[in-house]
């Protein structure tokens, strides 16, 4: 699973950050941008998940 955030639709709120710091880093102002390539390991799977179901932008997604 890889993920990707559309740095267009970021708001900044950084919730994501809040529930999967393992997959994510936030900026001064709480925008976020996914670690590394996106890929999310086995275990993170469902965090991440998480993550795009409560993003209140919809700016992260699964990348086919
Ligand atoms: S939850 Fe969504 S809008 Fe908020 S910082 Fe993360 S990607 Fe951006």
């Amino acid at each position: 699973m890889r993920i990707k955030i559309d740095p267009d639709k970021c708001q900044g709120h950084a919730r994501c950050y809040a529930l999967a710091p393992e997959l994510f880093s936030v900026d001064d102002y709480g925008y976020s941008s996914v670690i590394g390539d996106g890929e999310v390991p086995k275990e993170l799977e469902e965090k991440a998940k998480l993550a795009i179901d409560n993003c209140p932008e919809f700016a992260i997604s699964e990348v086919e």
